[in-house]
């Protein structure tokens, strides 16, 4: 092999932020306070407080390779954080802050965090399994109120801007390459313990450059990007260095995640590229109905982590005029995979078709490769109706999880990653999920969308969410049966009214064989419906 004779450049996160600061020193970080207040610094103020919090960090003790924890709301030291302890060589693991104790008391023993850095207004969290995280060595608290604050925290606690007050501006960032881990994220763990994902320098700077791509995301410098998908939820799906890396200014909204403090800011910061889960998205649309603001500014609404109903994506382009981006990915790829926008054989298409286009989770973008298989592991044609499992590579996919003890099968022997997806491709490479493997509900040896048929559903005027599970059937093992909350603003829809509203759209034998109304379907700490505690609550045997 004649190799090439070019650079090897090391692609580690420090050069995204040195860019970002000689480039667009003045554009800004904008974060909603506790109280409410606005809190604005510019980009030379992120890189300065960086550089600062790499001293903090060494003054604690922490060494190249050692794992921080943050545990803390969308905000401008959990920005500081993203790019300081990677900068300082060591490792950001974000916690999920609406975990269950024990689960957080497992990932925190198990990632060994050395340092946990501390939103205060989250401190009594925290607090709640203190006895149980014993190898932490230093607390670290930031949104201290005036006054401090008492603290039951075993170990030493610090004050973050006390620390920072203290240290030195000048620092040398103690990047050894491309391949060390700078990141760390545990997936939400729906069964079985969470399992880590451990990012390096190398393919988040991939990701990044990926995701900025004009037909991924495309972040760019004229943008206000609003990050509501919470920071501990696969680093905020990589938004905060997509935004230093191009100089777009950032809005963070700190604690404020009620649909109209969201709607509020989008307004008056006048953001362009808001992304969050439906569930968010769907709040948001009801609320704005209620209380009218113009959220026209925005040029990408991104959604993902579930499914976004093709009725809500209708209602927001229609009614709000907001382009809706539906994307795809996991806490394992980094974790952008698929973004759903329309190509130019679509533009001749009529409205309705363009809606069903972006309705998909879409094509992958370049850096990712996709593929379906069979039970058998026998690959699938991209036909647009033969369902198989998802599987995907590219170099800011995991190809392991984190100190895994026992091994796992979610990787193949030919380097691929079995995602768990269950979804049919079209011809032109766009990819459609069908249900989670665990989630298909099986009637007769026949597979029942739940995704589809929860998507049908929540397009009914008196719905405001459903979501299918799979209830065990004598004569046909499994049959479906819908979870729905009612609109606040109607009445609630009775079970027959659901079934003829499903009747003309889907196959007789995928109704829903029972409607049940609730108040709220339980979601995971990541916002998706949590099938799990559906499962135990209404399909026990
Ligand atoms: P997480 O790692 O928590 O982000 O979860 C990843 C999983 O969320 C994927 O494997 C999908 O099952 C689901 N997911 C993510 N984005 C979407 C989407 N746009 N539509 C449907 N499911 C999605």
């Amino acid at each position: 092999m004649l190799s090439g004779l070019m650079m090897n450049y090391q692609l580690t996160i420090d050069r995204i932020l040195e860019h970002g600061n000689r480039l667009y020193p003045y554009k800004q970080v904008k974060t909603k306070l506790p109280d409410g207040t606005l809190h604005k610094y510019s980009y030379r103020d992120l890189f300065r407080r960086v550089k600062r919090l790499c001293n903090v960090l060494e003054g604690l003790g922490v060494q190249p390779g050692d794992r921080v924890g943050t545990f803390a709301w969308n905000n401008s030291q959990h920005v500081e954080l993203y790019f300081a302890v990677p900068g300082a060589g060591a490792v950001v693991h974000t916690l999920n802050i609406r975990l269950f104790t024990d689960q957080l008391s497992y990932i925190i023993n198990h990632a060994e965090d050395k340092v946990i850095f501390i939103d205060a207004t989250l401190l009594p969290l925290i607090e709640g399994l203190a006895d149980r995280i014993g190898g932490v060595e230093h607390f670290v608290l930031f949104n201290v109120p005036h006054g401090g604050i008492e603290t039951k925290l075993l170990g030493r606690v610090h004050d973050y801007e006390t620390l920072m007050a203290a240290a030195d501006e000048e620092y040398t960032w103690r990047v050894e390459g491309e391949n060390q881990a700078m990141g760390l994220c545990y997936t939400s763990g729906t069964t079985g313990h969470p399992k880590g994902s451990l990012y390096s320098h190398r393919s988040m700077y991939l990701h990044t450059v990926g995701s900025c791509q004009a037909a991924a995301v495309g972040v760019t410098e004229n943008d206000v990007v609003m990050p509501v998908v919470p920071q501990f939820h696969a680093m905020a799906w990589g938004l905060p260095y997509a935004a230093v890396n191009v100089g777009a200014d950032l809005v963070l909204p700190g604690p404020h995640m009620q649909p109209s403090a969201l709607a509020e800011m989008i307004e008056t910061e006048r953001v362009t590229v808001a992304a969050g889960v439906p569930t968010i998205w769907n709040g948001m649309y009801h609320d704005l109905k209620q209380n009218p603001r113009d959220i026209s500014c925005i040029r990408a609404l991104v959604v993902g982590g579930s499914a976004m109903p093709r009725s809500l994506i209708e209602a927001y382009e229609k009614e709000l005029h907001v382009n809706v981006v539906h994307a795809w990915g996991m806490t394992e790829m980094s974790p952008l995979g698929t973004v759903s926008k329309l190509l130019t054989h679509h533009m001749d298409r009529p409205q309705d078709q363009q809606w069903d286009v972006k309705a998909r989770q879409g094509y992958p973008i370049s850096g990712v490769e996709m593929r379906i298989v069979n039970e058998e592991g026998r690959e699938l044609p991209w036909d647009g109706t033969t369902m198989g499992e998802l599987q995907v590579r590219g170099p800011w996919v995991a190809r392991a999880y984190y100190r895994l003890d026992g091994g796992d099968d979610s990787f193949t022997e030919d380097g691929w990653f079995r995602t768990g997806d269950v979804v049919t491709i079209t011809e032109d490479g766009f990819m459609t999920i069908t249900d989670r493997t665990k989630d298909l509900v099986k009637s007769g040896g026949e597979w029942i969308s739940s995704v589809e048929l929860e998507n049908l559903l929540m397009a009914h005027p008196q719905v405001l969410e459903a979501a299918v599970i799979a209830v065990p059937h004598e004569r046909w093992q499994e049959r479906p049966l819908a979870v729905v909350v009612p609109t606040l603003a109607s009445e609630p829809p009775r079970a027959v009214e659901l079934r003829r509203f499903l009747e003309p759209q889907v196959a007789s034998w995928w109704l829903p064989d029972d409607f049940l109304l609730t108040d709220q379907i339980p979601k995971t700490g990541t916002g998706k419906f949590d099938k799990k505690v559906l499962r135990e609550r209404y399909a026990r045997t």
